[in-house]
């Protein structure tokens, strides 16, 4: 198991730090976790009961955000309503603020 994050996928930064020994722990303080079993397009990646990792640190998110290079989905709170994907702009105020809170 690792016992620090992996480098972030997109700059290579290899110096981030887990965010809280309570979590997995490369988990990491400023950066996002992305996992997938696999997708039903991938010609090199479609697993059943394991998943790929991958790390984004907050600054590439940020830059692939602005270069409109992120989707943001909202689902449903109930049947009633539709899944909705749009592209995501960055953190807004309150993101940032819940966010903020997550971190110490
Ligand atoms: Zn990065």
């Amino acid at each position: 198991m690792p016992d620090r994050p992996p480098a972030c996928v997109c700059c290579g930064n290899s110096q981030l730090r887990s965010v809280d020994p309570y979590f997995p722990l490369w988990q990491p303080y400023k950066g996002t976790v992305f996992s997938t079993y696999g997708q039903y397009g991938s010609t090199v990646y479609d697993a059943e009961h394991r998943q790929l990792i991958i790390i984004v640190c907050d600054d590439c998110l940020l830059k692939k955000a602005a270069a409109g290079q992120v989707l943001q989905q909202t689902l449903p709170a109930c049947v009633h309503q539709h899944e909705t994907v749009v592209i995501w702009e960055g953190p807004r105020s309150s993101e940032e603020e819940e966010g903020d809170s997550h971190v110490g």
